[in-house]
Parts: C-alpha cells; structure tokens; sequence
C-alpha cells in the first residue's frame, strides 16, 4: 500500500524527443488512476518511469515518503503486468508464478502458500501445472496479474495488460481487475488507449495528448465537464458532436447559430459562465453535444437534418445524419451529426428529422485555444468601466479612486474593459457592493455570481455569504487586466519573477583548523597558535549578472547531472516567488535602477531594471530611492532549462 507523487516530471529522450511534459500528479493510496490517451502520447514513458525501466529526466518522483529516481526497479516494491505477458514458456503456471520469490530466497512453504492464494484469488488453480502454451490469452494474463500479486507490491502498475484479448474476454477481464483492486487494497495504475477501460476502471483518469496531460479527473467529471475539446472527443462513444456556431444573447435566452443558419434557444443561465465577448453574435465558437443529448422529436426545432445511416445496436440505436438538406450524402462532409435514440425505432435513409438539443448540457470551446467556455471557476470576468469626469474609476457600480498606475497606460482613454479574476477578491475590502445571486463550492473554492445589471460578476471567496447578500469587497488591482478598443494596455502583474544568468562553479580556498584528526572550518577568530590548513572546494552558484547567489547542493546535484557538463555553458531562467526578493545593502547584492514606481492604490512595486532585465519588487509609501541592491536566497528560486523549456528542480 501506497501514495505516489509525481511532482514536475519530464522525460525527453537520447534523439531529443519531449514525450512527457510537466507531469504532476499525487495519487493516494488505494487508487485506481488510469493513464489515457492515443498511442504516442507518453503513457507508457510515464508508467515505466514510475516502474524505474526509464530514466527520469527531470523531476522528483516519490512512492510513500521515499523519492525513488535513483532507485533499482526491483527495490520501488512495485509489479509490474504487461500486454504481451511475459510468461515463461519452459515453466509451468506455478513456477511461472514462484520465479519471482524463488529468486529472492523466499522459503519454500510460503511461496507455496502466496501462489495458492493468487491462484485462488484468480481462479487458475486448477492451471498450475499448465505451460503457458496450453492456455488462453485470458487465462496467461491472469498468471500474469499473478506473478505480480504474489509479490505483494505496494504498487501495481499494468501496462495496456488486456490489449491481446478479444472484446468480450476484455470486458470480462476488466470486471475481473476491478474486483481485484478492491480485494487488494493496493494502488493501481493502469495504462490503456481504450476509453472505456479507462472509464470503467479508474478512480481518476489522467488524459494525455502528445505529451501533456490535458485533465486529471473521475469519470464523472470528465464526462460532464471536459476542459478542452480534445477531452471531450476523446471521452464517450459515440464521439461527442462538433458544431461551428455563434452565440448572440437577448436578456435571457441565447441564441445558437449554425453556420448555415440554423439555429435554436438556450437560457442564459446554463452558459452564464462563457465570456460576454463570446456573447455577441461576432465570435465563432465550437458547440459540443453528445449524441445522447440529441433526440429526434416530431415538431419543428429549427435543426433539421437528413439520415445517412442507422446502426440498430440492439440495446439502442445510433442514427448519423447531415445537417445539410440538399446535398448529396458525404460522411465526410462537415456538419455531420450523431444521434443516440432508444431501440425499436427506425428511419428511412435520406429523410429528414427535426434534432432537439437538451440545452442543460452542451458544451462550448474557444475556436483557437480549444478550452472551455464553462468552467466551474471561470478565469475572468470581463466587465466595462470608465473613468468619470472627476477622474473617478467606475466600476462595477462604484466610483473609486483611480489608480495612478492605471492613469499612466490608460493615455487619455476613458472608456475600458477589465477582466477580473475570481482570485482578485479582497474579502476584507469596502470599495464595491453587488448583490449575490448565486453562491457555489467546487472542492475549496467558494464562487460567488454577483450580480451586475444583467450580468454575473464571479468572484472567490472566503467568506460565510448567501444568496440575497450584499457583498462588499474591494479588488487586488494589480490581478486585472486592462483593455481599450479590444487591445491589452495592462497586463496583470506575474506572481513571479524570472531573471536570466548561467550556473558557475568556482574553485575556493577553505581555511580549516586541525582539531585533532578533524578539519573544521576556519571561521577567523582562531587563536594565533591554531593549526591552519587551506585546502580547495567547489562552490556552484547562479550567475545573475555577474552576482554569484550560492546554489544548494541538492539542486546542484540535480543541474549536473540532468544538464551534465554543458551545463556550464548555457543561460538558464531562475524563478522565484517576489516575496523572496529583498533590498539589501549597497556593494551585495544585485545594482538595480529604479526605472520607475508602479502604483496601483492597493499595492506599490518598485520596478527594477537590472542591467536590462526588469522586476518589481514591493516597496512601502515611503520608497522614493533612485538606486537598490537586491538579493535573495537562492535555496527558493527554481531553475528552467531555457532551450526545451524544462523544469530542472
Ligand atoms: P504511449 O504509451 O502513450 O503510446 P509512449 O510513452 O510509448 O506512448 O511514447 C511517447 C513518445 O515517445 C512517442 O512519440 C514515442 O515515439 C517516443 N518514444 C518512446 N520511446 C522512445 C525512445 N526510446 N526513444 C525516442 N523516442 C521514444
């Protein structure tokens, strides 16, 4: 029994290849986590790393409290079960079994008793003295899943184990490994291609797509609540339908567009998380609808379309049609649709139905990046503001002071757009008072739907409210984003910085005192008669233009030998929390000039150019110097690999 984390691992390999990005999971004991995805994107990679038959190339990885990269695969207390098997042929079921334990001197009567309770836990009992020649491909995966159970691992890891066998051995054996991960109480990870194995089987499911995990989530939730279209697609059969359409809202309906005209009604409310930009009829959007979200009526929807085939499944029927009318029949053409209807019922090819949309639960993705429109926890909410006669800011139905900083990259503009994030919040604050309409929870998070005008406002909160509250609250300026006619004038302030430098080692001489057998290190103040000895060390550090911040060993470790000795040669992005930048001392230090001070009422920086290369840095009211030294410690900042973008340590 066992957790595992995997926290920032990559894997790039020899030829250069990144086939697993920033993967970052903790998985908890006792789970069933399956890793999906189409064949190429770094399943497989992920599990034999976690397994140790593949190099970690950056990355920590641990199972329970141990960080197991440099660890022998025989040592992680993990079993492994692949698709091909791996069986023995010369040995029987039973020898098959015992090699593993046989090999580790365990004694004899206990492997005994360990391959019986296996056998029996599999029912092959009656196979033991079997060659794996004289059995099915069913009956070797289970000698396969025993070989691994009579290890005893903490963790069982299965790599596409069910691949070789025909669809109804697959469904049977997937039951099977279900049943058999509740009898063990042990994790398991499981990789497969095959959604509905994964959909299935798993507790969480972690999508993959060339190399990047997309979403890590239940079944459920990756059922109900996609992240991007390539989840959406991949999860459920038939496919989900895609559709280009625009959306255009009149107070409390919406309506959605077909490209070629078609359109029907959706309550504002059920995509009153999607942006008002995306609200405006200008914007094509992509439509998501499962074809079990779809149902064939006799009145006229608006949305018709023409039969093209029927599959009768038994159970269930499966009717592909053509939203276009008047062309010929083309599975390929575009505005194809899918529909699941009951049993029993039948269409003619090439007739036409009206196609009903259950609005409750479609799905929307931004044309370009593919993501959501929905979310439960919308990114932003983009409202419009001013700036008034007198120079107030008017926002969110309040007049506030204007921020100077906001002043300077507004010019002479008056009328603006600001996305706020639901993180902007400040509990505590006076500034603003909406109403609250809606008030919801997802895992820690508290949204609040405030209402403006016609609009939601969607903000975090920690704070007891209920809906018919007046909510007041003031925002964290420095979080928005400023827009005039369309076009960014601010971004809102990273909550890190970055700085450029390269990685050093530099040889010193170290002044040790003999005290005895024992070198300890001169700290200066030794008495004059005192035994000295210097010997040379190396010391690594960060060279941030031309300043040396002294590397910790444990991440000098991880450079070196993840960058070997080019590592000396390259520049590197040094990352850090702003908290951990300090002012300190002329003559240590970084030199920074003030290039200027940024003032957004709530918070000050001071921004630093440095020899080129720009921070802020919080400073008080007080603050008005023209030149600073900064330093900070170099035990908190993270290092990137500039050219692959790789998270070193
Ligand atoms: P999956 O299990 O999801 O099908 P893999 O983890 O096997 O994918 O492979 C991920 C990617 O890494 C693929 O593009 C594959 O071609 C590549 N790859 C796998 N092994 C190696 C290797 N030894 N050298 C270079 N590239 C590899």
């Amino acid at each position: 029994m066992a957790n595992l984390k995997l926290s920032h691992i990559y894997k790039v390999y020899e030829n250069g290849h990144k086939a697993v990005n920033d993967f970052n999971i903790d998985i908890e004991d006792k789970e069933f986590i399956v890793f999906v995805g189409p064949s190429g994107c770094g399943k497989s990679t992920t599990l034999r790393m976690i397994a140790g038959l593949e190099e970690i190339t950056a990355g920590d990885l641990f199972i329970g409290d141990t960080l197991v990269n440099d660890m022998e695969p025989k040592d992680r207390d993990i079993a492994m079960v692949f698709q091909n098997y791996a069986l023995y042929p010369h040995m029987t079921v039973y020898d098959n079994m015992a090699f593993g334990l046989k090999n580790k001197h365990m004694p004899n009567d206990q492997i005994r008793d360990r391959v019986l309770e296996a056998a029996r836990i599999l029912d092959i009992e009656d196979y033991l003295e079997r060659k794996p020649k004289a059995m099915s491909g069913g009956q070797r995966q289970r000698v396969a899943l025993g070989r691994a159970i009579v290890r005893n691992p903490k963790v069982f890891l299965l790599d596409e184990p069910l691949s070789n066998l025909d669809a109804k051995l697959r469904a049977q054996m997937r039951t099977e490994i279900t049943k058999l991960h509740k009898k063990l109480q042990t994790t398991f990870i499981y990789v497969t291609h095959d959604q509905v194995e994964a959909m299935t089987m798993g507790t969480r499911i972690v999508v993959m797509k060339l190399g990047y995990v997309q979403q890590i989530d239940t079944p459920l939730n990756l059922y109900n609540k996609p992240r991007n279209k390539f989840v959406a697609g991949f999860i459920g059969t038939p496919q989900m339908n895609f559709f280009d359409v625009t959306l255009l809202r009149h107070g409390d309906s919406v309506t959605v567009t077909f490209d070629d005209g078609k359109h029907f009604e959706v309550p504002f409310e059920t995509i009153s998380k999607a942006h008002a930009s995306y609200l405006d009829g200008s914007k094509t959007v992509i439509l998501g609808v499962r074809p079990e979200h779809l149902s064939i009526v006799e009145e006229d929807t608006g949305i018709q379309a023409k039969v093209n085939v029927v599959e009768q499944l038994g159970n269930e029927s499966i009717v592909y049609g053509q939203l276009a009318l008047d062309a010929e029949i083309d599975l390929k053409a575009k505005n194809q649709v899918t529909i699941k209807i009951p049993a029993g019922i039948n269409y003619e090819l090439g007739s036409v139905i009206n196609i009903k949309v259950d609005t409750d639960r479609i799905h929307l993705f931004d044309k370009e990046s593919e993501l959501t429109l929905l979310e439960d926890v919308p990114q932003y909410t983009s409202v419009e503001a001013k700036v008034g006669k007198t120079g107030k800011f008017e926002l969110l139905g309040s007049k506030v002071e204007l921020p100077e900083h906001f002043k300077n990259v507004l010019g002479g503009a008056n009328e603006l757009e600001v996305q706020i994030p639901p993180y902007a919040c400040i509990d505590e604050g006076k500034d603003y008072k909406l109403p609250v309409k809606k008030v919801e929870e997802f895992g820690k998070v508290r949204l609040v739907g405030l209402q403006l005008g016609d609009n939601y406002v969607y903000l975090q909160t920690e704070k007891d409210v209920k809906v018919g509250d007046s909510f007041s609250f003031s925002l964290r300026n420095e979080t928005l984003r400023l827009l005039v006619n369309g076009e960014t004038v601010l971004e809102p302030v990273a909550e890190r910085e970055s700085l450029l430098g390269t990685f050093v080692k530099e040889k010193e001489k170290v002044s040790f005192v003999k005290a005895g057998n024992e070198l300890i290190e001169a700290k200066g103040d030794e008495p004059s008669d005192a035994k000295i000895v210097t010997k040379p060390r190396i010391k690594f550090y960060y060279n941030i233009d031309n300043v040396k911040f002294a590397s910790p060993m444990e991440k000098v470790v991880k450079i070196t030998t993840i960058e070997g000795p080019s590592c000396y040669r390259k520049q590197y992005k040094f990352v850090l929390d702003r908290d951990n930048i300090h002012l300190c001392e002329e003559g240590l230090g970084l030199h920074a000039v003030v290039d200027s001070i940024v003032n957004y009422g709530n918070v000050r920086y001071a921004k630093l150019n440095i020899n080129g290369q720009f921070i802020l840095l919080e400073v008080n009211e007080e603050f008005n110097a023209k030149e600073v030294n900064v330093n900070f410690d170099g035990n908190d900042v993270e290092v990137f690999q500039i050219e692959i973008d790789m998270r070193i340590c």
